[in-house]
């Protein structure tokens, strides 16, 4: 028997229904893009969160995760509100909460996964759509893919609190094996992308083990960076800038002693520029890297995924000292390039490497990392996997 379906027997008794799967993602590029209407391509991993599910009668959810078995949740389905339910519950509590609407009822909900937590590969995302896909197949709900991405990023956004875009609930509920996903998220409009590694070339995820805390005032503070540049540049947001110059020139004007910004107390200009510079230039990056995948030259996208790290170092400053080091370290060993990948300060970095440099990549980031007293990084191997699924 599958391992979470024994799993849900030994905590309720009775058997689960089904289990459902739904993976973690990493971003290959387009980071900071999706807030800003622009263009990311992330990837499904082959790691992600289990659910084994069954209906009850009684009207009551009930939560239990072998990955923190000492805080359950039993709530009533109609006593579910934003900040009814607190700790990990919220995700998949958030998530009957967004489909009671649409006729779920009671269930108890048995949570496995494999998937670090908290480094930047969507685990949030993982279990809510993990527990999407359980709960409208339990109760023959039949809305499309995109549609559940959007309730469950409604359920992060409005019932746990956290300002996440829509690209990790579509990355999981969307992505295919051996492909990226090409997502505009202005349109909402996605696409496959080829992303076939062969045997020549290795995508290794590091986990850099610096906690990352989204829900902290740095990722609000570039939003809200790039909101008012877009609104001193007379657009609704930045994916509109179309000639970077300009736009540089426009908030350099801005930058006057007795400027709206002085005033204002807002953010210096030169950062409105830093900020600017990184995302018009990343949408870029997005599209490069998807012509050459199209194209079948992976091994061209190192360069690029270097160029994005350097400039989520020093244009968008949201990188810390961890994911600089272990990049430098895959470059000084060989690798064709690395980045931070996530909103920033902690998670993980991808590297592209020649599959034959993998094992002196990791060595590499070890040793760097072994050098400065550092707790030893987790190596994952990012290989492109398929979106959520029923497995039982
Ligand atoms: P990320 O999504 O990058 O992993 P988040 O902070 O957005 O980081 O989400 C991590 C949170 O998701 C955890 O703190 C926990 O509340 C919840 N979570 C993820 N996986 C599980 C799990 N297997 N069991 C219980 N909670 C989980
Ligand atoms: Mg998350």
């Amino acid at each position: 028997m599958n391992h979470t379906a024994a799993a849900f027997e030994d905590a309720y008794g009775r058997s689960p229904e089904g289990v459902w799967h739904a993976p973690g993602r990493v971003n290959l590029i387009g980071e900071h893009t999706d807030y800003n209407d622009g263009l990311v391509l992330p990837f499904a991993l082959p790691r992600g969160v289990s659910v084994a599910a069954a209906r009850r009668d009684d009207g009551v959810l009930e939560l239990r995760s072998l990955q923190a078995a000492a805080s359950g949740c039993r709530v009533r389905i109609d006593d579910l509100a934003p900040g009814a339910v607190d700790g990990w519950a919220v995700y998949p509590a958030g998530v009957a909460w967004a489909l009671r609407e649409h006729g779920v009822g009671g269930a108890s909900l048995l949570v496995d996964s494999d998937l670090p937590q908290g480094a930047g590969l969507s685990s949030s995302a993982a279990l809510e759509c993990a527990t999407a896909l359980a709960l409208c197949d339990l109760y023959g709900v039949e809305p499309d893919r995109a549609e559940l991405a959007r309730l469950a990023q409604r359920a992060e956004n409005e019932f746990a609190g956290v300002p996440c875009g829509i690209m990790d609930q579509s990355a999981s509920l969307l992505c295919t094996a051996g492909h990226a996903l090409l997502l505009d998220c202005r349109s909402g409009l996605s696409a496959q992308v080829p992303l076939p590694l062969g045997e020549d070339l290795s995508l290794l995820v590091v986990d850099t083990r610096a906690a990352h805390a989204l829900t902290g005032g740095e990722y609000a503070a570039r939003r809200a960076e790039c909101e008012q540049a877009a609104r001193l540049l007379g657009v609704d947001s930045l994916r509109d800038v179309t000639d970077l110059p300009s736009a540089l020139e426009s908030l350099r004007a801005a930058r006057r002693p007795r400027s709206f910004l002085r005033r204002s107390g807002g953010p210096d200009a030169a950062v409105l520029q830093r900020r600017v510079q990184h995302v018009v230039t990343e949408n870029h990056r997005v599209e490069a890297v998807v012509g050459l995948l199209r194209a079948g030259a992976l091994a061209e996208v190192g360069a690029i995924l270097t160029a994005c790290h350097l400039s989520l170092r020093d244009q968008f400053e949201v990188s810390w000292p961890e994911a600089d080091t272990a990049v430098d370290a895959a470059l000084r060993a060989g690798a064709r390039g690395g980045r931070m990948v996530g909103g920033g300060f902690g998670g993980s970095i991808i590297v592209l490497t020649a599959a034959d440099r993998l094992d002196a990549v990791r060595d590499s980031i070890t040793a760097a990392y072994a050098e400065r007293g550092w707790a030893a990084p987790a190596f994952l191997d990012a290989v492109p996997s398929a979106g959520a699924r029923r497995l039982s």
